[in-house]
C-alpha cells in the first residue's frame, strides 16, 4: 500500500534539498516523480529552492481552498498521455511518488487529498514542511499531517547554542518579534536588518524562552 509521509522540521533543517534529492533519486533509476507546493508560498514563486542553490519548477501549483487530488490527477493523466506519445521513456511511465514542499501552508482537507492520493490512488506522496510557526503553533497542514501520515520524520538542525532546534524565531528589522500573521513569507534570502524585512532562525526551546521573554505561543 502506498504511504503518506511527513517530513518536518524547523527552517533551514535542510527540507527543499531533500525533497530535490528523493526526486534525483527517483529520476536516476528512470522514474518519473511530480512535484507540488501550496500557491501560498511566494518564495521562488513556481519553484522549489534548496539553499544550497538547486532549484526546480514544480509541476503544479495548489492554490488555496483548491482540490489537491484533482490536480494531481490532471498531472498524473499528462504525464501518462506524454509517455503514450513517447515524449518521456514509456516504461514506467506513471508517476512513481508526489512530492510537495512547503506543506504547512496546505489546508486540512487537502492533506486528506494527499492521504487519498496515497491510499486511493496508490501513489506515495512525501509532505516536507515545518511543524509551528512563531508563536510555536502547529500550521494547519502540519496538524493535520502530524495526526493522519503513515510515516513521520524528524529532519534536525541546530540553534545557534547546539542544541537541537524546534521552533522558529521570526526576526523582522534584526529583532526576534511574537505578534503578527501567522505567514509572513521571508522574502529576503541571506537576512537583513531593513525595518520590514522578515527572517527567520531555528531555536531550540531555552533560546526562544530566553528570546520571547518566558512566553510559549
Ligand atoms: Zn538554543
Amino acid at each position: 500500500m502506498a504511504k503518506l509521509y511527513f517530513r518536518y522540521g524547523a527552517m533551514n533543517s535542510g527540507k527543499s534539498t531533500a525533497l530535490l534529492q528523493v526526486a534525483y533519486n527517483y529520476e536516476e533509476r528512470g522514474q518519473h516523480v511530480l512535484l507540488a507546493k501550496p500557491e501560498i508560498d511566494t518564495k521562488g514563486a513556481s519553484q522549489i529552492e534548496s539553499r544550497l542553490g538547486v532549484t526546480r519548477e514544480v509541476d503544479f501549483l495548489i492554490p488555496a481552498g483548491g482540490d489537491a487530488r484533482a490536480l494531481f490527477r490532471d498531472e498524473r493523466e499528462r504525464m501518462l498521455r506524454r509517455g503514450a506519445e513517447g515524449l518521456i521513456p514509456a516504461e514506467p511511465v506513471d508517476v512513481a511518488c508526489l512530492l510537495v514542499d512547503e506543506a504547512q501552508f496546505l489546508s486540512a482537507q487537502q492533506v486528506d487529498d494527499l492521504f487519498r492520493i496515497a491510499v486511493e490512488d496508490g501513489i506515495p506522496v512525501m509532505a516536507y514542511g515545518i511543524r509551528n510557526d512563531f508563536l510555536t503553533h502547529a500550521f494547519p497542514g502540519s496538524a493535520r499531517l502530524l495526526a493522519i501520515a503513515h510515516s513521520l520524520e524528524e529532519m534536525k538542525t541546530i540553534c545557534r547554542c547546539g542544541r537541537k532546534a524546534v521552533f522558529n524565531g521570526r526576526v523582522v528589522g534584526g529583532r526576534f518579534v511574537f505578534d503578527g500573521d501567522q505567514v509572513a513569507i521571508d522574502e529576503a534570502a541571506g537576512g537583513g536588518t531593513a525595518p520590514d524585512v522578515v527572517t527567520y532562525e531555528s531555536l531550540c526551546g531555552n533560546c526562544y524562552l530566553e528570546e520571547s521573554g518566558g512566553r510559549l505561543g
